[in-house]
């Protein structure tokens, strides 16, 4: 399988270096040059699999040429075998047609894992197989930190380094950080904000030199393996809910775009969405795109759903390539328009076609809480303030009563109980995994806001410089 750019000036890759590059060169996002297909047959075929079984059939064409298939179901086997549920990615049904899709039964509790516990063990086996090593370095607020520590945990040729602003995240969120007592794990309190994390992380990989020396890498959302992995749960869902026999409708709360583009990708491989609801807090810069055809950039501002707390959707760009069919120039000139003045728009026939699939949906805070409120006394479920965006954007957008709506319920609400517990007075309890969490012990190391000290303490603990 061969990937190009969404920009067109990198050079097309094969699965493995897509993997490690992240980013093209050229600073657009990589894309499969011919999509795989799910006919009507291997979806029937899909019902009743399981989730580590379906996985590797969806994922297994994306991955042609790298990776042998008994590695790979291996790898599979591991990195959803750490879940807590049987079922991986359990549905929950709300009410008639009406149903939730769990995506927070993994090591930290949020959807980020179904990708990213595959997504260390690829780099970990690609690595090896080439004899390399490299060290990821990332900036986190709270929740993508620990999901990255998780993946990356006790791998051989991955080390890990994640800033955090000092005193700055929740407790449950540094917790689950800084007591993963790993040797590769390596945990920088930073005297900072997360501005101030970011900054530091972007100039270690704009240092050329260093960059080479410790191998940087990232695994953020732009990483094509993670939408890969992520198009996986739309297809358990939709064969487990009767596809190809049936349509489907997904609402999906929406930050950078990577969890819905993989319900896009879903689609364009054959399972029959029928539509796709983008659920944005009161950064609704997706929401307003789609109301009016143009993309402008506002002010970040804190909600209650702190994952969306976005105005950049960095992987919008890849919908942007399908839908300017796959014309780099036209992706190109809309990226530069962007950068340059904040805003770019799509004609009136191309916004046609988007509405044809897509509904945007915003819930400010009072809504969030209202929806988690009405949700518990109706079902007696406790949901996280992203997953209730889902739910209200999936409700309140749907076409056609008669398919299933699935909303997504990317983290537990117990990773957000002061949210859950104003709403509706419960305060949700860890589970079982966590629940020690508060007694172990914690390991990091504050350092001041300097870049030669950082760059210092990353040269010191990554194995590549050995
Ligand atoms: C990251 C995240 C999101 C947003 O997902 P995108 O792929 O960035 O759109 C939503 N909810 C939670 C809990 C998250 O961690």
């Amino acid at each position: 399988m061969i990937y190009h750019s969404t920009r067109g000036q990198a050079p097309v890759l094969g699965f493995d270096d897509v993997l490690l590059a992240g980013l093209a060169r050229d600073g657009g996002l990589y894309l499969p040059t011919r999509w795989p297909t799910l006919s009507a047959g291997d979806l029937r075929a899909m019902a009743g699999l399981s989730y580590a079984e379906i996985a590797v059939r969806v994922m297994g064409p994306f991955l042609d040429g790298s990776v042998a298939e008994d590695d790979f179901a291996q790898l599979v086997a591991d990195a959803y075998g750490g879940f807590d549920h049987a079922a991986v990615a359990p549905l929950k049904q709300l009410g008639p047609n009406d149903w939730l899709l769990e995506l927070f039964h993994g090591p930290t509790l949020a959807f980020k894992d179904y990708a990213l516990q595959l997504l260390g063990r690829l780099f970990d086996h690609v690595l090896s197989k080439k004899g390399q090593r490299v060290t990821i370095v990332g900036a986190t607020s709270g929740d993508t930190g620990s999901a990255a520590i998780e993946a990356c945990r006790d791998r051989d040729a991955v080390d890990v380094v994640i800033l955090h602003p000092h005193g700055r995240t929740s407790d449950v969120q540094r917790r689950q950080m800084t007591t993963v007592t790993a040797a590769n794990v390596h945990n920088i309190a930073l005297e900072g904000t997360f501005d101030d994390c970011q900054d530091l992380v972007k100039a270690m990989f704009n240092d050329q030199a260093f960059r080479d020396e410790m191998h940087l890498s990232a695994v953020n959302s732009i990483n094509w393996a993670r939408i890969m992995a992520q198009i996986v749960y739309y297809v358990a869902a939709g064969t487990a809910l009767g596809a190809p026999d049936r349509g489907l409708a997904f609402a999906v709360p929406t930050g950078n775009f990577g969890n819905v583009y993989a319900a896009f990708a879903a689609r364009r491989m054959g399972l029959p969405i029928s539509q796709l609801v983008v659920g944005s807090n009161s950064n609704d810069i997706l929401t307003r795109f789609f109301e009016t055809g143009e993309m402008r950039m506002g002010q970040v501002v804190p909600s209650l759903s702190p994952s969306m707390d976005i105005q950049v959707s960095s992987n919008f760009e890849r919908y942007l390539f399908d839908l300017f069919a796959e014309d780099a120039t036209e992706v190109e000139a809309r990226m530069g328009a962007f950068r340059q003045s904040g805003s770019f728009s799509v004609d009136h026939g191309r916004m046609a076609g988007v509405r044809a699939v897509f509904d945007g949906f915003r819930l400010d805070d009072d809504g969030t809480r209202r929806v988690i409120r009405q949700l518990f006394e109706e079902t007696g479920e406790l949901i996280d303030p992203h997953s209730a965006v889902g739910i209200a954007a999936g409700r309140a957008r749907r076409r056609d009563p008669a398919i299933p709506m699935v909303a997504l319920a990317t983290a537990h609400p117990a990773k957000f109980p002061d949210a859950v517990e104003a709403a509706t007075g419960v305060r949700p309890p860890l589970p079982a995994r966590l629940a020690d969490l508060f007694d172990r012990s914690e390991r990091y190391d504050v350092l001041p806001n300097d870049l030669a000290v950082v760059q210092d303490y990353v040269r010191r603990v990554a194995r590549v410089a050995a």
